[in-house]
C-alpha cells in the first residue's frame, strides 16, 4: 500500500496556479524525491501534505486516510514530520531544547531520552553543542538539527524541503548520507531538491516537477541517466 498518495492535486494562490493536477506516491520504505527549479511548486506540494496549505483541488493520502480536513497538529501526531526549507530551528534555545520542542506530543520522557541518545549517535555534532544557542550553529549544523527535531517525534514519513540549500560540498554530502541512514532505520522519505544529481542518486524513484506539473517519472538511476534531466538539471 502507498503510504502518501497524492491524487490530482492543485494548488493556487490567488490568480497564481502553483501546482496543477500532480498525483504521485510515496511507499512504505522508500526514498522518493521530487526535483525542479526555482518555483516549480515543490514547497507549494509540501506544505499542502502537512496541512499548512489547503489544495484547491485533489485529494491527500496518508496511510490510506484523506487528510485534507486533518489539523496540522494532528498530522504529525499520526507520524508525518516536515523540515521546511530554511532550517526554521528556534534562536534563544539550546541545541537540547530544540530538540526536545520536536517531542512536544510525546509524553513518554524515557522513550524520548532514548530517541534524543538515538539522535545524538546519528549526529554528534549536535551533542558536542547541545548546550550552545541553535542561532549560532553554523548553516550545515542547523539542517542537522531541524532533522534532529523532526527525527524526536519518531515520524513514519519524514518530508525535507531541500535540505542541501546553501551548504558547503562537505555538509551536503554529509545530509545526504544521513537521509540513506534514515531510510536504512525505518523511516520513509519525501525529499524535495534543487540538488538533482544527489537527491536521485540516493532515491528510489523521482519525479520531476516543472511549472507545477509532473512531467516525467522513474526510479533515481533511470531519471539520472535520462537525456531531458541531464540537459535540463544536472548541465550536460
Ligand atoms: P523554490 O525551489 O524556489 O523554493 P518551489 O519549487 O518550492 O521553489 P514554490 O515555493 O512551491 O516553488 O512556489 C511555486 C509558485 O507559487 C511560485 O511561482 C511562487 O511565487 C508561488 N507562491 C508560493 N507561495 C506563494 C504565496 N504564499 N502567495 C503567492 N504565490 C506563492
Amino acid at each position: 500500500m502507498a503510504m502518501l498518495k497524492i491524487k490530482n492535486l492543485s494548488v493556487s494562490y490567488g490568480a497564481i496556479e502553483a501546482v496543477k493536477n500532480v498525483s504521485f506516491e510515496v511507499n512504505e520504505g522508500e526514498v522518493v524525491t521530487l526535483i525542479g527549479a526555482n518555483g516549480a511548486g515543490k514547497t507549494s506540494i509540501l506544505r499542502t501534505i502537512s496541512g499548512l496549505v489547503r489544495p484547491s483541488e485533489g485529494s491527500i493520502f496518508y496511510l490510506g486516510n484523506d487528510i485534507q480536513k486533518v489539523p496540522a497538529r494532528k498530522i504529525v501526531a499520526e507520524g508525518l514530520a516536515q523540515v521546511p526549507e530554511g532550517r526554521h530551528v528556534f534562536p534563544g534555545l539550546t541545541v537540547l531544547e530544540n530538540l526536545e520542542m520536536g517531542a512536544f506530543l510525546s509524553k513518554n520522557k524515557e522513550e524520548n531520552k532514548l530517541n534524543m541518545k538515538k539522535i545524538f549517535e546519528r549526529f554528534p555534532r549536535l551533542e558536542e553543542r547541545k548546550n550552545q544557542d541553535a542561532a549560532t550553529l553554523s548553516g550545515g549544523e542547523q539542517q542537522m538539527l531541524a532533522m534532529g527535531r523532526a527525527l524526536m517525534s519518531k515520524p513514519k514519513l519524514l518530508l525535507l524541503d531541500e535540505p542541501s540549500m546553501g551548504l558547503a560540498p562537505i555538509f551536503i554530502q554529509e545530509i545526504f548520507d544521513i537521509i540513506q541512514d534514515i531510510q536504512k532505520q525505518g523511516t520513509t522519505v519525501l525529499l524535495i531538491e534543487q540538488n538533482a544529481n544527489k537527491a536521485l542518486s540516493i532515491a528510489d524513484r523521482g519525479y520531476v516537477l516543472e511549472t507545477g506539473k509532473i512531467v516525467l517519472s522513474g526510479t533515481g538511476q533511470e531519471l539520472l541517466a535520462s537525456e531531458e534531466v541531464r540537459k535540463a538539471y544536472l548541465g550536460g
